[in-house]
């Protein structure tokens, strides 16, 4: 239907709604005929083929190939068992993979957006997928249309519609009937479409098409983008197919000097393929798919809500966190503590100052059937202090006695909000605003000049000051041009309120600061009111600088990047602005998260390295633009954030050196026995069954490992630091090879006494020393006895499960049979397990000398200051 071609209430009473919204029952009843409001999701791959996608890596589908040529040449039980620890494998993979779409799933679902509509006569939020034909929706700046609108009202509302009609330019919006039939959507002037973004203004419209019968439903197809890989992801893809060339050339080579000392073509083919599968990473990009997921439901807990993976591993390497400051610095609980009506203003009654009632008039704040004053803290605050002061009705009775014809609402840029009514026959204009803002605006320019004055005393206290002007007029033009009205105002007093800094935020400040992060202050207060707060709070210290918008916008880019670091407090910002500040910090190599909550914070928050909106005040937009979402809009959540993201890129590097370093020792071990004159120490099937227990359970168990007693006092990592930085590499190479100089030596010593179970004792050790390691490195520096045995249980737990199944092919007479094995004496297991400590021995020697070299750097840094 074309619904821009009716008058607006025609449209309601075709949707067979009202102004007063629809009743409970008749939305019960439109969601059975409309169903939600949503749009549908690509097709989801099924979950067979994703099992099937298991068997796509060419090495898999070789040793498949590989088994079954052995199976047709004789070797039929090893073919089995090897097809069937292949297909264990694939379950593995598979289960990994699976929850890993689960989890990224269950996070979609939670950044779900929320609308607010009039049901009932009365205004409630209600989940936006739950939106039926005939709601009536109201609009406010940042807002994302929720479904396709016909505007019933429309105050100074633009709509910027760039994902429908491709016009980055907001439209102006109206409410009247269009005559013109079969206009394109740009120009459908009386229409708001889902998913398109409110920038300006406020508006109210009637739901008319929900869901996928949306203009963007029908195009939402098109639309529909993969998950793009995190940058770690990348890079561990890229570095998976690197090295698996490299082991491919090894397992060759391994091939065909087999082949020279007269080994079997197909035990050789075996056993090189076998290793090729064992020692290339392919689970590690699901893994660390999981452990994000993980991370991210964990760090929802903790009130922070991430609406992109890669935050999660970008989270810690933040260097820099800018922040605003109201709500998320202090309480967002505002009080008004100074009310200064000015003398020359008028009256509007014996005991009513024109402040007061300009106060009870020029705001978007509501009151609750409860009785409770909701909205704009700044506002809700104003109309308290009227409230107390006279009484709860007066709101009322001066809203009724001078109704509201026009506004120009409330916008950051502008720093004012204006309301136009009728008054005793007239029309009375009310501007509140920042104080100089205002001062602008006047006619009396002494005035202005004292108020300025009057505004920096009160503001160096801390105290965050509005001014007021007003203007009465005989008539206004329609439409309304504000332009003309918002000047020559007289001065109708200011008043001054304290917005408490929160306590967690000093703490959290504190915290910043040993972890090497530096906090900056960013905000459209007053430059002396932000000083005063930053200076409580500990942002604000000696050296430091604070900057206001317009001195920012003087300097030129050379002393901005001079001084950018020693920059505390940004004062009287514009959003625009934020995007040099986030731009010019990123070219000093810094990792920024940045905060925001408005329509023009959009672009900074995406520039941001981690941009972060606010879950209570932020607008839809923001959170759309936004990486994380701080679900309590508090300062702390962010450092705490930081601290589980370098956790995790801790405990992800810890699980890349485990599977590595082990995948190196099966390599070492195999490739080098030959050299040593020795026999082929391991089969196929033990190779598999390494890679099959060892790599998985105690690998993701890793996870879950605590933080490290230094993740806070240490400086964040460099950006783009690679994986393998600070001795990792050269950890997985030489504790690879001592691994491979343990088990192979086992096999010398064995041989030697002629033990006849050299081959079970050689496997058992391999085995056994790989879960030695995983318990050592479960922290980089700590002595794993200081860290505490029993503080990663899943681990333990894991270790113990594997050490017995490793018991069970040892002793299991049918597991005898499928590995080949044959049972240990007590005195050969006892020397298995002994030898099998030695590289856990090894890695707690390193990590003491990293520890005492440590402490000697500090010592020497500490003299030399
Ligand atoms: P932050 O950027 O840290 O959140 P802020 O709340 O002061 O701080 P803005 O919301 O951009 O930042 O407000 C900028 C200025 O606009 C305020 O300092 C105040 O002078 C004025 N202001 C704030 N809210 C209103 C409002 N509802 N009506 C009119 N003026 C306002």
């Amino acid at each position: 239907m074309k619904w821009y071609l009716r008058d607006s209430d025609e449209v309601i009473s075709l949707m067979d709604s009202s102004r007063n919204g629809l009743t409970q029952q008749a939305v019960e009843d439109r969601i059975e005929i409309y169903g939600l409001n949503k749009l549908e999701d690509k097709k989801k791959k099924p979950v067979w083929l994703l099992f099937l996608d298991q068997f796509k890596d060419f090495m898999i589908l070789v040793l498949i190939a590989a088994a079954i040529i052995s199976g047709f040449m004789g070797d039929v039980t090893d073919a089995i068992i090897i097809l069937i620890i292949v297909l264990l494998n694939a379950v593995l993979g598979f289960v990994q993979q699976y929850r890993a779409e689960k989890a990224m799933l269950a996070l979609k679902k939670m950044a779900g957006s929320h609308s607010r509509v009039i049901r009932d006569g009365s205004t409630v939020d209600i989940v936006t997928s739950e939106l039926v034909p005939g709601d009536i929706v109201e609009l406010e700046s940042g807002n994302v249309v929720p479904a396709d609108l016909r505007l019933i009202e429309a105050h100074a509302l633009r709509v910027e519609e760039s994902s429908l009609t491709g016009e980055s330019v907001p439209v102006d919006k109206t409410t009247e009937k269009l005559s013109q039939k079969d206009i394109p959507l740009g120009d459908q002037l009386n229409m708001a479409f889902k998913s398109t973004l409110v920038a300006n203004g406020r508006g109210v419209g009637i739901v008319v098409d929900t869901g996928m019968n949306t203009e963007i439903g029908r195009i939402a197809s098109l639309l529909q983008e993969d998950e793009a890989a995190t940058p770690l992801q990348q890079r561990m893809t890229d570095f998976g197919k690197k090295l698996s060339y490299l082991i491919l050339v090894i397992c060759i080579v391994l091939f065909v000097t087999g082949l020279f000392r007269g080994e079997k073509p197909v035990d050789m083919l075996l056993i090189a393929i076998s290793l090729g599968v064992a020692a290339i990473p392919e689970a590690l990009p699901a893994l660390i798919t999981i452990s994000l997921a993980r991370g991210a439901k964990r760090l929802v807990r903790q009130n922070a809500l991430i609406r992109k993976l890669p935050a999660v591993e970008t989270l810690g390497a933040v260097s820099f966190i800018c922040t605003d400051k109201t709500g998320t610095l202090t309480e967002n609980k505002m009080k008004v503590v100074e009310v200064r009506p000015f003398a020359g203003a008028q009256k509007i009654n014996e005991k009513l100052t024109l402040l007061d009632c300009a106060m009870a008039i020029n705001h978007d704040v509501k009151q609750t059937p409860e009785g409770k004053w909701v909205g704009d803290p700044t506002e809700v605050a104003m109309v308290e202090y009227v409230a107390g002061h006279f009484n709860n009705d007066v709101i009322g009775q001066l809203q009724a006695a001078l109704p509201r014809v026009a506004e120009l609402p409330f916008d950051s840029d502008r720093k004012c909000m204006t309301t136009i009514h009728q008054f005793n026959g007239q029309f009375i204009v009310v501007s509140k605003g920042a104080a100089e803002t205002i001062a602008s605006l006047l006619d009396d320019q002494e005035v202005a000049a004292s108020i300025l004055n009057e505004t920096a005393d009160l503001s160096a206290k801390g105290i965050r000051v509005l001014a007021f002007g007003y203007r009465l007029l005989q008539h206004i033009a329609e439409p309304v041009n504000f332009d003309q009205i918002e000047k020559e105002l007289s001065f109708a007093g200011l008043t001054g309120m304290i917005d408490p800094p929160r306590e967690e935020a000093k703490k959290a400040i504190e915290t910043c600061r040993s972890a090497g992060i530096k906090p900056v202050m960013i905000t459209g207060d007053h430059q002396e009111t932000a000083m005063a707060i930053a200076r409580q709070l500990g942002i604000l210290r000696e050296n430091d600088l604070a900057l206001s918008g317009p001195e920012l916008q003087s300097m030129t880019r050379n002393e901005l990047s001079e001084k950018i670091e020693r920059i505390s407090v940004y004062a009287r910002v514009s959003p625009e602005q934020k995007l040099t500040i986030v731009r010019m910090l990123q070219s000093k190599n810094h990792f920024v998260a940045m905060t925001g909550d408005g329509v023009n914070d959009a672009p900074s928050l995406r520039a941001a390295n981690i941009g972060v909106a606010m879950g209570i005040s932020g607008t839809d937009v923001s959170k759309q633009a936004a990486h994380m979402i701080l679900l309590d809009d508090n300062f702390a959540t962010i450092v705490g954030a930081v601290k589980e993201g370098r956790r995790i890129y801790d405990n992800i590097r810890k699980f890349v050196k485990y599977i590595m370093t082990c995948n190196g020792a099966e390599i070492w071990t195999i490739f080098l026995a030959p050299f040593l004159g020795l026999p082929m120490p391991l089969l196929p099937i033990h190779i598999l069954w390494i890679n099959l227990v060892t790599d998985g359970l105690p690998g993701l168990a890793l996870s879950s490992e605590k933080a490290e007693g230094d993740i806070m006092t240490r400086p964040p990592r460099k950006a783009g630091e690679s994986l393998f930085a600070e001795g990792v590499g050269i950890h997985i190479v030489w504790v690879g090879l001592l691994m491979a100089a343990v088990t192979l030596g086992t096999q010398v010593y064995a041989l030697s006494s002629d033990k006849a179970h050299w081959q079970t004792m050689v496997f058992t050790v391999l085995s056994l020393s790989q879960l030695g390691h995983v318990f050592a490195i479960r922290s980089d520096y700590e002595s794993i006895f200081k860290k505490g045995v029993f503080t990663n249980l899943p681990l333990l737990g894991a270790i113990v499960f594997t050490f017995l199944l490793q018991l069970g092919v040892i002793y299991l007479p049918f597991a005898n049979k499928i590995f080949k094995t044959q049972p240990l004496s007590v005195s050969e297991l006892g020397v298995c397990v002994l030898l099998a400590t030695v590289v856990f021995h090894a890695v707690e020697l390193e990590k003491w000398i990293k520890r005492r070299n440590m402490a000697f750097k500090t010592s020497q840094s500490n003299k030399n200051k």
